[in-house]
């Protein structure tokens, strides 16, 4: 059974996904924009969240209100460009936890190898959000999640900007049980792995590195 795919066409993100394609954006705009939309895309992830009652005081009365639990959620960012979604999320969410997993494209197999790793404890009372934004070959994406499934998190989602057929194939092929949360799904992939249209390289248009 094929896995689930949200794809957030809410006109903010659209709107700010077109200024992120355009490649007279500059990369002071692009960070912005990134992190606004990832703000945008943090509200639709949490939406089936489960809050607890909590007793407060208003002004006016006592209640019990819903609450999250922001330290059960750990926010994992696959390296470099998903620091660029980590930092929106965490205004949305400040007092998630943060994971890193460091991943570079063997540039003859184009196979993910792994080179840093570090994680909060107690994964298994928390629920992961891996982040990066190019859900392209899906090969990094998923070494990613099968690293973070050996700490066994309560539950993981996975949420990039953009993806291609090819890439929600591969990465549904190996991780049929995680839901990918995206703003679009372009045509297809280029023969360098590049999303057509896409925006081109996330990492250097993000840090500014070309
Ligand atoms: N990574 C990127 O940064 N861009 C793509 O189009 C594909 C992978």
């Amino acid at each position: 059974m094929p896995g689930k795919v949200h794809v957030i066409d809410h006109p903010l993100v659209q709107h700010k996904l077109t200024l992120m394609r355009s490649k007279e954006t500059s990369t002071s705009t692009f960070r912005n924009l990134l992190r606004e939309i990832s703000m945008l895309l943090a509200y639709e992830v949490c939406r089936d969240m489960a809050t607890t009652p909590t007793e407060i005081e208003t002004p006016i009365a006592k209640m019990r209100a819903p609450m999250l639990d922001g330290k059960k959620i750990v926010i994992i960012s696959i390296l470099r460009a998903g620091t660029g979604i980590l930092d929106g999320m965490l205004e949305i969410l400040p007092s998630a936890r943060v994971g890193h997993i460091g991943l570079y494209r063997d540039p003859k197999t184009l196979a993910a190898v792994e080179y840093y790793y570090k994680v909060p404890d107690n994964m298994g009372d928390r629920d992961a959000i891996v982040v990066d934004p190019m859900l392209a070959t899906g090969n990094s994406a998923v070494a990613a999640i099968d690293r973070i499934k050996e700490s066994g998190p309560k539950s993981i989602k996975f949420v990039c900007l953009l993806t291609c057929p090819e890439g929600i194939r591969a990465f549904h092929g190996a991780h049929p049980d995680v839901p990918i949360y995206t703003a679009a799904i372009d045509d297809r992939l280029n023969e360098k792995s590049y999303i057509v249209p896409g925006l081109g390289d996330a990492g250097d248009r993000l840090f500014g590195t070309k």
